[in-house]
């Protein structure tokens, strides 16, 4: 068969540790043939060209690839002139409008305090504050500095992501099915989490929250069996840190995703570990969750996890189901000997150590 093209896009800090050891990974695998090719992007590109995302790299995903793997970029706090984000660009170029979020608990002897979970979470990937529509002027009354956003919320857009998350709750239980009652960790009907806060933004989050709840009742046979339920954003984050079993697919807007992500992290043990996929229509670009960790990059303690897993929902999101679970199931058994582990997760591994003992239980 023909080899899958993939484009690999290291970015910045810890993406070019953890990239690698993701294509390593892939590389192993016996079952599909792959062609990587690398490409320019970030922030440490911009300050030598002047440009964070060359046309070239955007020409090559488009017209070549059938699919990437980005590593992260460094973002500034401060504005830099001239730079943008290329992540949120790739986002739009290649329209890919959900970010898939698998948050999953391993059990482990070393963690037995931790808190089980297994949820995705579906984060609408183009609008919401993300469109970056903001200004600032001089508030005539205090003389003092006031500053606006535009937060966009589309039925369109809220209607494709909402279908998505439906979709892949169905997708969920089916897998779920295969496996052996007694590790199934989802005891009930696959159940869909709608967040929002349309108690305050009613027009905005409102629009999001009848959209998605559309998605069932216009499709009430197709998803006749997935429960919907609500959950406002402040709530979500008290109910996931209390009870993070209770959740099988959460959607939301762009900057409650982006959060109630980063906070699901935390409850796995490390941003290290969770991995994500930006899936459009037509292209899907594996990402790990967290950024370029320029506080342990050049080190090779970054843990690969995340780089990997976000590998694997590539395969997944391309039809490799296989070898997917294949991965999925060498990064869990090294997490749960727990004798390989990066210092995030407590050990005192290396970079390179994990990514070796993950390719021997290949
Ligand atoms: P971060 O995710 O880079 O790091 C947060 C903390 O988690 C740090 O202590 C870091 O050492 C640790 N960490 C993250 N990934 C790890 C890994 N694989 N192994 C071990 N430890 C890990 O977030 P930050 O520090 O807020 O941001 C750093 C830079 O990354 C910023 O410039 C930010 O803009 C950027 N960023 C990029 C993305 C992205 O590319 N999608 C996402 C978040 C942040
Ligand atoms: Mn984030």
């Amino acid at each position: 068969s023909k080899a899958l093209k993939i484009g690999l896009l290291p970015a910045d800090g810890i993406g070019r540790e953890v990239i690698p050891a993701a294509q390593r990974v892939l590389e192993s695998l016996s079952g599909p043939k792959f062609e990587f090719v690398t490409l320019d992007a970030g922030f440490e590109h911009f300050q030598k060209t002047g440009t964070a995302l060359p046309q070239e790299t955007i020409d090559t995903l488009k017209n070549e690839c059938n699919g990437a793997l980005f590593g992260a970029v460094s973002s500034p706090s401060h504005k830099v002139a001239g730079y943008s984000s290329p992540i949120v660009a790739l986002r739009k170029h290649l329209d890919l409008y959900a970010n898939v979020r698998p948050v999953v608990s391993v059990k482990s002897a070393s963690t037995p305090h931790q808190k089980q979970l297994d949820m995705l979470i579906i984060r609408e990937n183009t609008e919401c504050l993300y469109i970056k529509s903001e200004r600032q002027e001089v508030d005539p009354k205090t003389g003092m500095k006031v500053a606006w956003a535009d937060r966009r919320i589309s039925e369109y857009a809220s209607k494709r992501i909402g279908t998505m998350a439906f979709n892949m709750a169905l997708t969920r239980d089916k897998l779920r099915q295969q496996k052996p009652e007694s590790e199934r960790f989802w005891k009930h009907k696959p159940r869909v989490t709608i967040v929002h806060k349309s108690n305050v933004l009613s027009v905005t989050d409102g629009l999001f929250r009848e959209t998605v709840r559309a998605v069932k009742e216009q499709n009430a046979e197709k998803y006749a069996n997935v429960d919907m339920e609500e959950q406002l954003v402040d709530s979500m984050v008290y109910r996931m840190f209390r009870e993070p079993e209770a959740f099988d697919v959460a959607v939301a807007p762009n900057l409650y995703g982006d959060i109630i992500s980063d906070g699901a992290a935390a409850l796995v043990g490390s941003l290290g570990v969770v991995p994500s996929a930006n899936v459009g229509d037509n292209f899907v670009m594996g990402e790990p969750v967290h950024g370029s960790a320029p506080d342990i990059a050049g080190k090779n303690i970054a843990n690969p996890v995340a780089a990997i897993r976000s590998a694997a929902l590539l395969l997944e999101h391309l039809g490799y189901t296989t070898e997917a679970l294949q991965v999925y199931g060498a990064v869990d058994k090294v997490l749960s000997e727990a004798t390989y582990l990066t210092p995030d997760l407590g050990g005192k591994s290396t970079t390179s150590e994990v990514t070796e003992a993950i390719l021997k239980n290949l």
